[in-house]
């Protein structure tokens, strides 16, 4: 079976084509600039290098249709006609109450899917524009949504409630959800098989990347996360601020006479590691900035390392314990420096690492330390593999 997995943004499509009956990539690939000058396609088919071509793509379809033409080209394609992918499974960001799971895309979905785009501005138009443009390229193809909120919906009303005026909560469905869902489902999973597949199992789960977050997971289901109404609450990432006093919002619109699109752009876009640093939000630029002796950069570190250490402390609470932390995504899979200060703090919970596994990457690693009353787990996420597994699953329901 053959799964296509699509994930677009607003102005980009990055695509993976599976071979399912042995979890190969056969290609995978990035469209960008969609809609603007100087769109382009780059497009890798397994064990060649990477091809790039670049032609005005106005809309999500002739970037699709592109995608598609190539899949299929004699020199750079990998399957000899389109009949040969059996299902497409989206990634789609925001599922709201709505959805618990993935599901085959009918046009329920896509109207639930379109009543979230107030949830989500940036990339629920796209998802859909990319739903609607397979439809159309591949008639008779099953599309399949993944959101990125459903593996969240477990939580309890305790920790998804926000302490606003209820009718906010029944008007317009103001409440957390939690996002990055189908990679702390996937590394959670991988987490209870390394620790035996125990019946009861509580594990913290670390995404570190550009957008970052972190759940606590119970036997297998999250019981709460970070990431709230909309991918900006938690702590530090490279561009977003996580969670501040909510009274600064009023605050500095009225100080420097911002609309809320200019605050909620500052807060998304110009805040973070960015917006300390002022110069990048590249955690590897900060870094080097701070190896450098530059005194922000290492502010901007250690208030990243310090308030994921926070949250993994409350976390173990809401859990009553932990089994085991485990730490993925760009940071978390490649930075042994952030992983051993944030597990530093760590201690006083009985955690200690081994050094020298911590510096080993690529490979679901064991860097629990001798004695240490909790696992530590390096996994490195696969989200698109999740997808093209949900999107298998339903296709052979
Ligand atoms: P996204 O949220 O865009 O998927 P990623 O998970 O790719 O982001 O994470 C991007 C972040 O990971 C960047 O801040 C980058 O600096 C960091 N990163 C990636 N590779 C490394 C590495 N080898 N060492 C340290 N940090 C890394």
């Amino acid at each position: 079976m053959k799964i296509l997995v699509i994930n677009c943004g607003s102005s980009s499509l990055k695509y993976q084509l599976y071979n399912m009956d042995n979890n190969e990539v056969l290609a995978k690939g990035l469209v960008e600039r969609i809609g603007i000058e100087g769109s382009n396609l780059q497009h890798t088919p397994a064990g060649k290098d990477k091809v790039v071509f670049e032609q005005p793509l106005a809309n999500h379809d002739e970037a699709i249709k592109l995608v598609m033409e190539k899949l299929v080209d004699p020199e750079c394609g990998v399957i000899s006609d389109l009949s040969e992918i059996n299902g497409v499974g989206h990634r789609v960001l925001h599922g709201s109450k709505y959805f618990t799971e993935s599901c085959v895309v009918t046009d329920e979905v896509k109207e639930v899917v379109r009543k979230c785009f107030d949830l989500g501005p940036l990339h629920n138009p796209a998802n859909l524009m990319g739903i609607e443009a397979c439809e159309k390229l591949m008639p008779g193809v099953p599309n399949i949504a993944v959101f990125d909120t459903a593996f969240h919906q477990t939580m309890p009303p305790k920790a998804y409630m926000y302490a606003l005026p209820y009718e906010y909560y029944e008007k317009y469905d103001v409440r957390r959800y939690g996002f990055h869902g189908t990679s702390h489902r996937y590394v959670s999973k991988r987490a209870i098989e390394m620790l035996g597949n125990p019946e009861h199992s509580k594990v913290i789960t670390c995404h570190l990347g550009n957008g970052s977050s972190i759940a606590a997971v119970k036997d297998g289901k999250v019981i709460d996360t970070t990431m709230g109404l909309t991918p900006l609450a938690g702590f530090e990432m490279g561009t977003r601020c996580g969670d501040i006093d909510p009274a600064i919002v009023p605050y500095l619109m009225k100080k420097e006479n911002l609309t809320p699109d200019e605050i909620d752009t500052i807060m998304n876009k110009k805040s973070g590691l960015l917006g300390l640093t002022g110069r990048s939000s590249d955690f590897r630029d900060a870094e080097e900035a701070m190896n450098n002796g530059d005194e922000r950069a290492k502010l901007a570190l250690d208030m990243f390392r310090y308030q994921i250490a926070k949250f993994i402390g409350a976390y173990y609470v809401a859990l009553g314990g932990c089994d085991a932390i485990v730490f993925t995504a760009g940071i978390g899979e490649n930075n042994g420096g952030h992983r051993a200060a944030i597990c530093e703090y760590l201690e006083c919970l009985g955690v200690k690492i081994d050094a020298e596994k911590n510096k080993l990457r690529g490979a679901d690693i064991d860097f629990t330390g001798e004695g240490s009353k909790i696992k530590t787990f390096i996994i490195p996420t696969d989200e698109e593999l999740m997808i093209a597994q949900d999107t298998m699953e339903l296709l052979n329901k």
